[in-house]
């Protein structure tokens, strides 16, 4: 009996230890000695993926990339990002097996220093990429390129041996200003060219190389101001009043927008020339375009998994800022740093871990490529602004302090902190800051910098700490006032 009572406890223990021993172990077998599909397998079961640790194992070596920026398309205008008129079902359905990063935020509300960020994972002020042209000082301009000193990730990535290639639709993403580093195939010849001409041509040579490694940059301008929509659908639009909706009214408006900023610390106002039913008619023309970018989107990422390549390929969709329609009294992007500017889509696809992830920490769009280097175990240089997302999307980091610049066109200077809910906008030119809660006030109507004048304090001075950190004096645009240049 006392024999047999010992075994029942010896055996007891053993269970207890053995169930001890899995639940203790790491449940991510990284470099699992299983084949490629067994590597590819969620490391973590569960409905949402939220506990996945997002590691690739030794597919790592094998996976591809795919990195598709939709210029200009506004977060609150997709589905993912709660808008419900149905606008991006396409871009929704990928969502539906991705990462999905709800509070995005570029480090520019346009598109030459916001793809740059993402490019070299620095601020604008230090890769200073921040206009087409460049002012050399007594009136002398040159175009601007990228220092030679500052690495892109993107040609990191094609010297590790990745077959790389884009196709673009120029303008701001032009290869001359750095973007081409690197790449065997840089395809920029239409300026603001849409999905519809950069997309079959990425699919062809996806058609050749796909059993070779490869990165692949899409692009299009589907969604933007200087993207042209058939006449046949503005018309289908209801509008009473006297816009036509074309992208020279477009380039007038927003020109007249500019030019009404006369002081410094103004927005740009468009209030009196253009009414509330002219903003929803342009409005409506822009959903028409993003529902025109999303089909696009649909048909090209159809072809990559006809070509049988999203097992074994990074698909990211993100976007480079947004488009303002009077929230702010403009039109178009690049002047001031609301969220309608700034707010932009951050998709992530992951083989293997292909069931929708929700991130709503804020994220950033510089730490774009420290994240993809990170998957794909490449090394991840030393000293970038922008930093792996792995921690936020395996839940061990809540969120990051995020900033964004314009220095758009020369004449406008604003810098902008995000905290969690809180975002200070800081004018450099009349020292003016705002202070927003994007929770309770997502569109930015309502500065409560005077009612929280501690926190507005605090964010400011962490604003100006950090720009000082970055090279910029905080003082450096004080009362200035220039025109703005009219290359752009
Ligand atoms: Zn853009």
């Amino acid at each position: 009996m006392k024999h047999l009572r010992t075994l029942l406890i010896l055996g007891a223990l053993l269970n207890a230890l053995v169930l001890l021993f899995l639940l203790a172990r790491d449940p991510a077998p990284e470099g699992a000695d299983a084949g490629l599909g067994a590597a590819l397998e969620p490391l973590v079961e569960d409905a949402t993926m939220a506990s996945a640790r997002y590691t690739l194992g030794e597919a790592a070596a094998k996976t591809n990339l795919i990195v598709i920026s939709m210029d200009a398309l506004r977060m609150d205008h997709t589905g993912l990002g709660g808008h419900t008129g149905g606008l991006t079902p396409n871009l929704d359905r990928f969502g539906d097996e991705a990462v999905v990063f709800t509070n995005a935020v570029s480090a520019a509300s346009w598109t030459l220093p916001s793809h740059m960020s993402m490019w070299t994972a620095r601020w604008p002020s230090v890769h200073r990429v921040t206009n087409k042209l460049s002012l050399l000082g007594q009136g002398q301009m040159a175009d601007t390129t990228l220092s030679p000193g500052i690495e892109t990730l993107p040609n990191l990535l094609c010297q590790a041996g990745f077959v790389c290639a884009a196709f673009t639709g120029g303008a701001g993403v032009s290869g001359r200003f750095g973007f081409n580093r690197g790449f065997g195939t840089y395809v920029d010849d239409r300026a603001f060219a849409g999905l519809d001409y950069s997309a079959p041509l990425a699919l062809e040579w996806l058609q050749q190389h796909k059993d070779e490694r490869f990165f692949l940059f899409l692009h299009g301008y589907d969604s933007h101001g200087q993207h042209p929509l058939p006449e046949s659908i503005i018309k289908g639009i209801p509008y009473a009043g006297s816009l036509d909706g074309g992208i020279e009214e477009q380039a007038r408006l927003r020109e007249e927008g500019l030019a009404a900023i006369q002081a410094p610390g103004q927005d740009a106002s468009l209030v009196g020339k253009v009414g509330p039913e002219d903003a929803a008619f342009l409005r409506g023309i822009y959903g028409k375009k993003v529902q025109q970018a999303d089909e696009r989107l649909g048909a090209f990422l159809d072809g990559v998994k006809r070509l049988g390549l999203l097992d074994n390929t990074l698909v990211v969709v993100v976007s480079d800022h947004g488009d303002e329609f009077l929230e702010h009294g403009g039109l178009d992007h690049g002047h001031t740093l609301y969220e309608e500017q700034l707010h932009t889509v951050f998709v992530m696809r992951v083989p293997g871990f292909a069931r929708k992830h929700e991130v709503d920490g804020v994220a950033r769009t510089v730490d774009l490529f420290p994240t993809l280097l990170a998957l794909l175990e490449q090394p991840v240089p030393a000293g970038l602004d922008g930093q792996s997302l792995l921690p936020m999307i395996r839940g061990e980091e809540p969120g990051r302090l995020a900033f964004a610049e314009t220095d758009y066109r020369l004449f406008v200077h604003r810098r902008a902190i995000r905290e969690g809910r809180y975002k200070l906008v800081l004018d450099l030119q009349d020292g003016e800051r705002r202070l927003f809660d994007l929770e309770a006030d997502p569109l930015e109507q309502r500065d409560i910098s005077s009612g929280e004048p501690r926190r507005t304090y605090e964010l400011e001075q962490s604003l100006k700490r950090w720009m000082t950190e970055h090279g910029t004096n905080p003082q450096h645009y004080l009362g200035i006032r220039q025109e703005p240049i009219t290359i752009f």
